[in-house]
């Protein structure tokens, strides 16, 4: 696949056409060039901090970052700073080195202005809003020299401490649902589901 391939089956997973989602795509694929690394075909390989929070805008930028980056929430290999920002660290375990990209906004006036987002500030889903003016927002980015909508640290040394991974699932004694080994709880004879248990976690 090419950039603009990724890019295309990237809106593909992610639901719609978004500058944000494309922004994640270019800031993935920008950071997988950086270490010298292909896209994330297990949970060995790579290793995501992404900085966006929770219910705030363009955090569309996420699902960029996943898909062209291969760290996703079901490979475990992504997490969330939690900080309301676009922007993430990638880390290569391998070699136990990183790199830092954010979003830099020397094209957001142009963002700001289009029509696109003048209708998502009225509240309108980006589902209904015409792909032609969600693709004039995505191509603002797209085409932008790089140093203007992205922000690359350097390759820096980062240290990994692998986690290994636990195997097996086992029916819960209760429900009879599967569950992960490790996350069995024992209540008197029987091992159960969290939520069966009644504990915390
Ligand atoms: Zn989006
Ligand atoms: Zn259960």
């Amino acid at each position: 696949m090419n950039d603009r391939e990724v890019l295309t089956s990237a809106f593909k997973f992610h639901g719609h056409i978004c500058w944000a989602s494309a922004v994640g795509v270019r800031a993935g694929l920008a950071a997988l060039r950086e270490l010298g690394v292909r896209r994330a075909g297990s949970s060995a390989d790579l290793h995501c901090i992404i900085e966006i929070g929770n219910n705030h805008g363009a955090q569309c930028f996420a699902d960029g970052v996943q898909y062209a980056t291969g760290c996703t929430f079901g490979k475990g290999n992504i997490e969330k700073a939690g900080w309301g920002k676009l922007a993430f660290t990638l880390i290569d375990k391998r070699k136990e080195r990183a790199v830092r990209v954010s979003y830099r906004p020397g094209r957001h006036n142009l963002i700001s202005q289009s029509a696109f987002m003048k209708k998502r500030a009225l509240g309108v889903p980006p589902t209904e809003i015409p792909e032609e003016e969600a693709q004039e927002v995505v191509n603002i980015i797209w085409d932008a020299p790089e140093d203007e909508v992205l922000s690359i640290g350097e390759v820096k040394a980062y240290p990994w401490e692998g986690h290994g991974e636990i195997m097996g699932l086992r029916p819960c004694d209760n429900c009879g649902e599967m569950v992960s080994v490790a996350y069995l709880r024992v209540v008197g004879d029987r091992h159960m589901c969290i939520p069966c248990s009644g504990y915390c976690q």
